[in-house]
């Protein structure tokens, strides 16, 4: 590649994602780790016609990759690869600093924050401590209620469809997971050669318990109801069992997928309703079938 269109750190605030045009390979390490926050990365691309690139990759989240695709045709590159990663939720980088308060008594040491696969948060500090913390034990009823805003919350984007290449760590078990969705997405992974080891992603549990039990949560939510917690004394029992006998692998994934394509069709019902029969395409009601949601008059388009 001639360039990589991704984002770094801001200088001045290391949680704020400022979008970069890369050109030497020794600069990427300096962009790695996740950072909530909203970067426009696609207005480089004027920067990128300016500069006359015109071999070029990006690394984006789906809302930035569907604007990306949306405007394709009009940079006239000779080459666009898209590497794309899955992506649940974001939110501003203000609001993500509320919530690093929340988890540790010094948040301006913390220097990186992953969500795992094995239903943990992974904290790293300056100091080279790390820590580990269930999901069951986050904060999160002490977010406010719209911490993430209604467009991530109602996204069926989640695993970043129009990438050629999307990396995630869903379905894997510690490593990552690479979906490779085009000729392109191969011949990034060929560039790997050895470096890359893979193998097929692993599946075991069941998600359906965990979906129905998540979607009872969103509704009573949703409806201004406080969320069914479970007792304190119970909680580390449950976060003991979690990684151990949860779903695991690609059924962590279709957990998630499923989770995500009911918290859309729930939210939409309750904040914009008129907009369910443009927003919900098939495909994500086929996934609420097994748990009774289903659409209701109105709510899908007319065939034809
Ligand atoms: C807001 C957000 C939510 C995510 N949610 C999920 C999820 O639910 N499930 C899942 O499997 N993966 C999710 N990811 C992806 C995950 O954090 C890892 O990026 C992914 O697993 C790849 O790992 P890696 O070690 O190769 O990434 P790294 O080497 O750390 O590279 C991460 C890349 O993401 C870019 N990036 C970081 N923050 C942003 C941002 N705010 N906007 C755009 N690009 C950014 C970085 O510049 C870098 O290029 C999310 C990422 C983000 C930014």
């Amino acid at each position: 590649m001639e360039a990589v269109l991704t984002v770094a750190p801001d200088p001045e605030d290391r949680w704020k994602p400022r979008p970069v045009i890369v050109t030497r390979a020794q600069d990427m390490a300096g962009c790695r780790g996740m950072r909530m926050g909203y970067a426009p990365l696609v207005a480089l691309m004027e920067e990128v016609a300016a500069r006359g690139l015109k071999k070029v990759a990006l690394i984006g989240i789906p809302c930035q990759v569907y604007a990306v695709r949306a405007l394709e045709e009009e940079f006239r590159l000779d080459k666009l690869y898209v590497i794309g990663t899955p992506c649940s939720d974001n939110t501003t980088t203000e609001n993500f600093h509320t919530f690093l308060a929340l988890l540790d008594e010094a948040p301006e040491t913390i220097s990186y924050l992953e969500f795992r696969a094995d239903f943990r948060v992974e904290l790293r500090f300056d100091d080279g401590r790390k820590k580990l913390i269930p999901f069951l034990s986050l904060p999160i009823s002490k977010l406010p209620r719209d911490f993430f805003p209604l467009t991530c919350r109602t996204c069926v984007d989640y695993t970043n469809a129009l990438s050629d290449l999307t990396v995630g760590y869903m379905a894997g078990e510690g490593d990552q997971w690479l979906i490779v969705r085009n000729e392109r997405g191969e011949e990034l992974v060929a560039l790997l050669g050895d470096e890359l080891v893979a193998s097929p992603p692993g599946s075991s549990g069941k998600r359906a318990p965990h979906v129905a039990a998540f979607i009872t949560n969103v509704e009573r939510a949703a409806g201004g109801l406080p969320l069914r917690s479970m007792p304190n004394w119970v909680r580390p029992l449950v976060s003991f069992l979690q990684p151990r006998i949860g779903p695991k692998g690609l059924e962590f994934a279709r957990t998630r997928l499923e989770m995500k394509a009911a918290e859309t069709v729930i939210h939409l019902r309750r904040e914009q309703p008129g907009k369910i029969k443009n927003m919900v395409p098939a495909h994500v009601w086929r996934l609420l079938e097994a748990y009774g949601l289903r659409p209701a008059e109105g709510e899908q388009k007319e065939p034809g």
